[in-house]
This record gives structure tokens, C-alpha cells and sequence, in this order.
């Protein structure tokens, strides 16, 4: 996975440095975690590391930590949202088939009514 301290043109390296707006429900040192703006169920959150780390399809086994870390903290913020009773998806999408948009690794976080899961 290749680690870079910043990247300009990259939108959630903007929002981490707060450079343009988002609705943030948590943030901590190492990861930010913000609504997405075109939300596809009621509850729909980025966990984001703040530093600027490609995509699943760069990934590394070194980067482990950060894995476990972006799926400790969506368990937070679940809990924050109120979703953990009820339950909620957490998905990474890799590539162009599953339309990833944004070249900053990013896991999504689901939730507030029953999710289909067919395609
Ligand atoms: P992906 O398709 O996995 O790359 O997901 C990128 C997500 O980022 C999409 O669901 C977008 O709606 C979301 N997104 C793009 N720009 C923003 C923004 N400025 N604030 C919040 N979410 C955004
Ligand atoms: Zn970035």
C-alpha cells in the first residue's frame, strides 16, 4: 500500500485538514469519520485514515494494523449512530466494477434499515 504524507488533490486528505467541510461523528489522532455525502442507506459513514494511504488494491500485509484499526473504529461509531443493535454493513469497494470513486482508503459503514445484498 503506498503511504504518502499528503496528497493535494485528494478530497478526504481536504477534509481531514478541515480545508472543506463534513459532517464528522468522530475523529482521533490516527482516523476521521464523517457522513458520506451521497448517503445510499439512512446511515452512511466514511472511517477514513487521516493520513493519506491508498486503496484495498494497494494493500500490503503490513497495513494490517490499519485495517483492524478502520474496523475498530467503525464499531465506535456505530455505536454512536446507534446501529449496533439493529446491525450494519462495513464495506471496502475495490475497483472500478464496485465504483470506487475516491483513491484514499476508505471503509463504508451501512446501517438504519434492513440492506439488500443482491446485485
Ligand atoms: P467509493 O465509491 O468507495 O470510492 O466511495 C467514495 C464515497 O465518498 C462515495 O460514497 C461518495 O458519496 C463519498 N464522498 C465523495 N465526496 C465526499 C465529500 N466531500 N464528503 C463526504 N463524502 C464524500
Ligand atoms: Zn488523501
Amino acid at each position: 500500500m503506498k503511504l504518502m504524507i499528503k496528497n493535494k488533490n485528494c478530497i478526504f486528505c481536504k477534509i481531514v485538514k478541515k480545508e472543506i467541510p463534513a459532517d464528522i461523528i468522530l475523529e482521533d489522532d490516527k482516523v476521521m469519520v464523517f457522513k458520506d455525502i451521497r448517503p445510499k442507506a439512512p446511515v452512511h459513514l466514511l472511517i477514513v485514515p487521516k493520513r493519506h494511504i491508498g486503496p484495498i488494491g494497494e494493500l500490503e500485509l503490513e497495513d494490517g494494523n490499519t485495517i483492524s484499526y478502520l474496523i475498530f473504529k467503525a464499531k465506535e461509531a456505530a455505536g454512536k449512530a446507534g446501529v449496533s443493535e439493529n446491525g450494519y454493513r462495513l464495506v471496502f469497494n475495490v475497483g472500478k466494477d464496485a465504483g470506487m470513486e475516491v483513491d484514499h482508503l476508505h471503509l463504508h459503514l451501512l446501517a438504519g434499515k434492513p440492506l439488500k445484498f443482491e446485485f
